[in-house]
């Protein structure tokens, strides 16, 4: 391909990629597919002759839509809203351009110090004050992972740092509550800490960690010799965006000095509000909290922020350092790659950058008042709905439902009966949400926050609930 044909077939791609967002509504929502469908669509062996991309767009027409689930169709409320804006997407496209890889600060000083920029500007939209420092990750259970490593390192006087699994003898102690996300167990099983040393902690009514269970567990782990490390509390937790007692728990990280993470995966973005703000009150005291932008803010997958506390932690533990990758200016810039597990980085800051230069603050700010405006608005329905019941509190923009017949009380039968709402709801692909399970109750949640999902849209699902519990 020579500049001129990557001119020519660019802009078509880009006009295939706003035919798509245009026409988006007409797509089922949830791709349609059986397993290997679209692997039947591929030869088996690769092209062995040059083809051409000139009729890439009709495959990907034939090929590849299909079996698309449109996460940004203004009626996907399942999982989480997954943004990926115009900005964004035209910013993932400038970095491919560039090609650019920013381990380091000298391997393109630009990299760095944009994503130095959109990170404080970050924290600044998000109340965070000036001691915390960001840095872009892929996934919120990276960022995860380097804070229970930073935890472990801490709590060991980096003893494990050098002499690993085998070098102390004290039990180091995990907790998080049972509605976290399984990114924690995840992360406290590959830091080396043992499933077994990490505790969940049992939620109170509103799905929120219980804080006397919790210092109870702590007790009682000090009484046994264990040492408490690392508190991940959930603001917004993937169930119900249940938010954990995070200035209790801040009180005890002062007292027992464990450290404390927060997962605001979902939830940060809403901190850009300040009326929000007070759902994770105690957040000044984390040595680190992660928010996914790539969620509902709107830049696309993937960007993680993760901010810390004290950066020598992360650094002292991630980095390598190896003479290839020394540097003239290393004392007056960052190394970024000291600041995470890969080493290499691509320029992830540009999505950032553009979407916000597009919106603005304010623009954010009204765009995610309207969503949770709208959550509020089904919680309504639901609320004044006599057959349908609400599971959970809605601080957000996640409304978790069931429908319950009053004669139907049993939870087998009511299993069942929301399943089939699910799957009719589902199937019919003009919306798309997410049954699961609740402490044993199965639910319907709706998760609002799509960038295009207007009111109508959420109207036009409680209708499409209605139907589907009526049949
Ligand atoms: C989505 C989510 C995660 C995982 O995010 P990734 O970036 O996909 O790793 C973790 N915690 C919470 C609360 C989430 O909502």
């Amino acid at each position: 391909m020579d500049h001129d044909d990557f001119r020519k077939l660019g802009h078509e791609l880009v006009d295939w990629i706003a035919a798509y967002r245009e026409g988006i509504e007409g797509y089922p929502v949830m791709s349609p597919v059986k397993p290997g469908d679209i692997r039947k669509a591929f030869a088996a062996a690769p092209p062995r002759r040059p083809e051409g991309l000139a009729d890439i767009a009709r495959e990907l027409d034939a090929k590849v839509l299909p079996g698309i689930t449109h996460w940004n169709h203004p009626s996907f409320f399942a999982y989480f809203p997954s943004n990926t804006s115009y900005a964004s997407i035209l910013a993932d496209l400038v970095a491919a351009g560039l090609g650019a890889q920013g381990m380091s600060w000298q391997t393109s000083p630009a990299a760095t110090e944009v994503e130095e920029v959109v990170m404080e500007w970050l924290r600044q939209m998000l109340g965070l004050s000036p001691a915390f420092t960001g840095v872009i990750h892929d996934t919120a259970s990276t960022a995860t992972l380097c804070a229970l490593l930073c935890a472990r390192e801490r709590a060991s006087g980096y003893g494990q740092n050098r002499g690993g699994l085998q070098g102390t003898a004290t039990k180091l102690m995990v907790y998080a509550s049972d509605q976290g996300h399984s990114s924690i167990e995840k992360a406290a099983l590959l830091a080396g800490f043992g499933k077994v040393h990490l505790r969940l902690i049992e939620t109170d009514a509103d799905h929120a960690l219980r804080l006397d269970l919790l210092n109870a567990a702590i007790q009682e782990d000090i009484a046994l010799g264990r040492r408490p490390c690392a508190v991940v509390a959930a603001i917004g937790t993937t169930g119900t965006t249940a938010l954990d007692p995070l200035k209790g728990i801040a009180e005890l990280a002062a007292k027992y000095r464990f450290w404390l993470h927060v997962d605001a995966a979902l939830a940060g973005t809403a901190m850009v509000l300040p009326e929000c703000r007070w759902m994770w009150e105690g957040v000044e005291a984390a040595d680190s909290v992660v928010l996914n932008p790539h969620k509902w803010m709107g830049t696309g997958f993937d960007l993680s922020a993760y901010f810390v506390r004290d950066p020598q932690h992360l650094i002292r533990v991630m980095s390598t350092n190896p003479s290839y990758l020394r540097t003239a200016q290393d004392d007056e810039v960052k190394n970024l790659r000291d600041w995470g597990i890969p080493l290499g980085r691509r320029f992830r800051a540009l999505k950032l950058w553009f979407l916000l230069k597009d919106l603005g603050v304010e623009g954010l700010q009204a765009r995610l008042r309207r969503d949770l405006a709208n959550a509020q608005w089904l919680r309504e329905q639901v609320d004044e709905a006599p057959d349908w019941e609400r599971l959970a509190p809605v601080p957000l923009q996640t409304v978790c439902l069931r429908h319950m017949p009053k004669t139907m009380k049993d939870e087998p039968l009511l299993r069942a009966h929301n399943l089939a709402i699910a799957e009719r709801v589902n199937n019919g692909g003009r919306a798309y949400l997410t049954p699961s399970v609740l402490k044993g109750r199965q639910m319907l949640r709706v998760s609002i926050g799509a960038e295009g999902t207007e009111r109508r849209h959420v109207e036009a699902l409680w209708k499409l609930l209605n139907e589907a519990a009526g049949r």
